[in-house]
């Protein structure tokens, strides 16, 4: 949700614009047979010469719907630009690969034809997808002319793309190979050679030819056990589930210990912690040797008691997150009184399911498995999401149980593909361009505090300009809409982050956090305007109706009390007493000429500029203030009306009222909240209220809690 704006970015705005002319270039070219033949030879060995290929992308082509194929075509029948619909093409790999934004190699067709083919959103998992000699089906071809005049094959979406082994009987005969005749090979033979590609996609096309050579039931298990493994070291759980489940039927001992452990590899993989810990208890039971078993049991219980309760060490994650690069814990999402439902016009939202108070959680969401990634500190969106889109279109491939969780996320004007996620061909359709936009739009930034109990400035708020170390999706918590006026914080630790609600919320209540922080709320329009909708909150309302007249006034008023209170810190070391007090009252003059200016009660509006200026007088007047307890009681009152500012509703905190403090309504939340009830803390505290001090002690606790998810760390 924090994607940076190209147009505020000169240089990016200038590689969209050369990106638009190329592609402007090559769809004049739709349907036209290429006017250039790849040479077979040279495309070769520039290939195998060349450092580096850089590939000029055409970008992407618009999508095209996913159908039952049928008709074999050649490199030949091809046009430029265009997608020939239920038609497949065969190819066979020519050189090694390369990896630029695509997995590239030169291949040829059936007809010696020589192309250059770039397979989008590949992961290498063990070792190269494109090896000389592999042969490809890739379904619904797209033929894109490059910058350079050349030609070739752009498959964007992992599902058009089938690797056969030599023996499959889709190969042609021109090539054939000793491997051909599955029936001259015994199912052992097979066994051996899918475990020479290990962990490889060919891998399942191995077994899936042993398993059709008709081997023995004690065989076929093993085989089926072996592939669980190459599954689970590939991240597809769904289908080493599948094939763990079919073993775990028929066999006893030692097969059985292999196959209830790798099943509850898998279902601790897919969060699925109740029944991993009834598949850990089964084997802990039957083989009460196995000592792997109770350690995974141990994690297992922990992940559901987190799942289930919420409770979660959080100096543990903290001190996890601080070792880890990129951050991805080990922990379980846990979903609170919150669940998603349909909210008019604006799509799917969360809601409460009960009344919460202040501070309570809401939700604790890990960022889906791997879905994390730690950009360099100088890197943003425009480099980091492709690494993400990615991770999301293979993570979605292989484990099609998955999908529901982005089914439905809001994806702007685009209009996914009918039939996207559908079982075909025995793997979901994957609409990398949908992923695409789901990814734009509700991928979040994060940064996260460097050491338990440091507060850093923006925990995980957005502040425009602002660089986020790392970049992520977290399915549950897109769901929730924008409001400057939220009654939602998020914070992070680690890849899991922590939603608190930030009042006190009825039943059946729409839940929403601040995409970004509306401190420059013309600035902010132009970014809500991404998610198709714009701010109607009380705030956005006043900041409309108020001129710039107005908000030139605050600000040169804000920058005459920054330097005041920057001569006030420096005499407060100092005996200037007399000076002080000058200070003090001119101090208070330019914020009383600030209150003027707002309108709106703050309860409804909260006035930002003059809550800035009252913390920063606050906490100077408390550092000034150390013995003197006439400034610490001015330091009380000036703290009070900054909260104030904020819509707090404050009963009591006057010295001697014998009131005592309790906060009737929280604020809005702001950053350097927790500054201002520790200056708070510190001023009771000087003029001898400890009571008082303690109140404001707790309620520095709650900020703490809220903005940085847990008060564990809290001193
Ligand atoms: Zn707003």
């Amino acid at each position: 949700m924090n994607t940076l704006q190209a147009q505020d970015f000169p240089q990016i705005l200038e590689c969209i614009e050369d990106q638009k002319r190329m592609l402007r270039n090559a769809q004049s070219y739709a349907g036209q047979r290429p006017a250039r033949k790849n040479e077979p030879k040279p495309a070769v060995q520039s290939w195998l010469l060349a450092d580096l290929h850089v590939v000029h992308s055409s970008a992407l082509p618009t999508l095209y719907p996913a159908i039952l194929r049928a008709g074999k075509v050649l490199f030949n029948n091809l046009v430029l630009e265009t997608h020939h619909r239920g038609t497949y093409l065969l190819v066979r790999v020519l050189t090694p690969q390369n990896r630029m934004t695509a997995v590239m190699a030169i291949v040829e067709d059936e007809k010696s034809e020589v192309f250059l083919l770039q397979l989008y959103h590949q992961v290498e998992m063990t070792e190269d997808i494109l090896v000389p000699g592999g042969i490809l089906i890739i379904k619904d071809p797209y033929l894109k002319l490059t910058a350079d005049g050349r030609h070739g094959l752009r498959v964007d979406h992992v599902s058009d793309v089938v690797f056969l082994l030599a023996h499959d009987k889709r190969v042609p005969s021109c090539w054939h190979s000793e491997l051909t005749n599955p029936q001259l090979k015994s199912a052992d033979f097979w066994k051996t050679k899918g475990n020479e590609f290990f962990g490889q996609s060919r891998y399942q096309a191995a077994v899936e030819q042993a398993l059709d050579s008709s081997p023995r039931a004690d065989e076929c298990h093993i085989i089926k056990l072996n592939r669980s493994l190459a599954f689970l070291r590939t991240n597809s759980f769904d289908a080493a589930l599948v094939d763990v489940n079919s073993v775990l039927e028929v066999v006893n001992g030692k097969t059985k210990e292999k196959a209830l452990f790798r099943k509850a590899q898998a279902l601790y993989s897919l969060q699925r912690y109740r029944e991993c810990c009834e598949a850990l208890k089964a084997l802990c039971l039957d083989y009460p040797d196995n000592a792997a078993a109770k350690v995974k049991l141990s994690e297992a219980v922990s992940r559901l008691a987190e799942q289930t309760t919420g409770k979660y060490q959080f100096k543990k994650l903290h001190a996890e997150a601080a070792r880890l690069r990129p951050p991805q814990l080990d922990h379980a999402t846990y979903i609170g009184p919150v669940e998603i439902r349909q909210s008019g016009s604006r799509g799917r939202n969360l809601f409460t399911t009960k009344a919460v108070k202040t501070g309570d959680l809401l939700f604790c969401e890990k960022a889906g498995d791997n879905l994390l990634i730690d950009v360099n500190a100088n890197c943003f969106t425009s480099g980091a999401q492709p690494e993400l889109i990615t991770i999301l279109v293979q993570k979605l491939y292989r484990n099609p149980s998955l999908t529901s969780a982005v089914k439905g996320l809001h994806c702007g004007s685009y209009s996914p593909v009918q039939g996207t996620f559908d079982i075909i061909d025995g793997m979901p359709v994957i609409d990398s361009f949908l992923l695409t936009r789901i990814l734009l739009l509700n991928s979040f930034g994060c940064k996260f505090p460097e050491k338990a109990g440091a507060l850093k400035r923006p925990v995980g708020i957005d502040r425009l300009g602002n660089l986020f170390p790392s970049l992520g999706l977290w399915t549950f918590a897109s769901h929730m809409n924008h409001s400057c006026l939220s009654n939602a914080f998020r914070s992070f630790n680690g890849d899991m982050m922590i939603v608190r609600a930030i009042a006190d919320i009825p039943v059946d209540a729409e839940i929403t956090i601040q995409y970004l922080n509306p401190f420059n709320p013309q600035h902010q329009q132009k970014y809500i305007i991404n998610w198709a909708f714009v701010c109607d909150c009380a705030m956005c309302e006043d900041d409309d109706h108020t001129s710039d007249i107005v908000i030139a006034k605050r600000k040169r008023l804000g920058e005459s009390l920054q330097q005041l209170l920057r001569l006030l810190s420096r005499r407060g070391g100092s005996s200037g007493t007399a000076s002080i007090a000058s200070l003090i009252r001119k101090s208070s003059d330019l914020l009383a000429e600030m209150e003027e200016t707002y309108i709106k009660p703050a309860e409804g509006v909260p006035r930002l500029t003059l809550w800035v200026g009252y913390r920063d007088f606050a906490c100077a007047l408390t550092l000034t203030g150390a013995g003197l307890s006439s400034n610490s009681q001015k330091a009380i009152e000036i703290g009070l009306k900054a909260l104030r500012c904020l819509g707090f509703v404050i009963e009591g905190g006057s010295l001697g009222s014998n009131q005592g403090l309790v906060v009737k309504k929280w604020g809005y939340m702001e950053p350097g909240e927790l500054d201002c009830w520790i200056c708070l803390k510190t001023a009771y505290d000087c003029t001898g209220s400890h009571e008082l001090a303690l109140a404001a002690e707790g309620c520095a606790k709650v900020c703490y809690r809220i903005q940085l998810g847990e008060a564990e760390t809290f001193q």
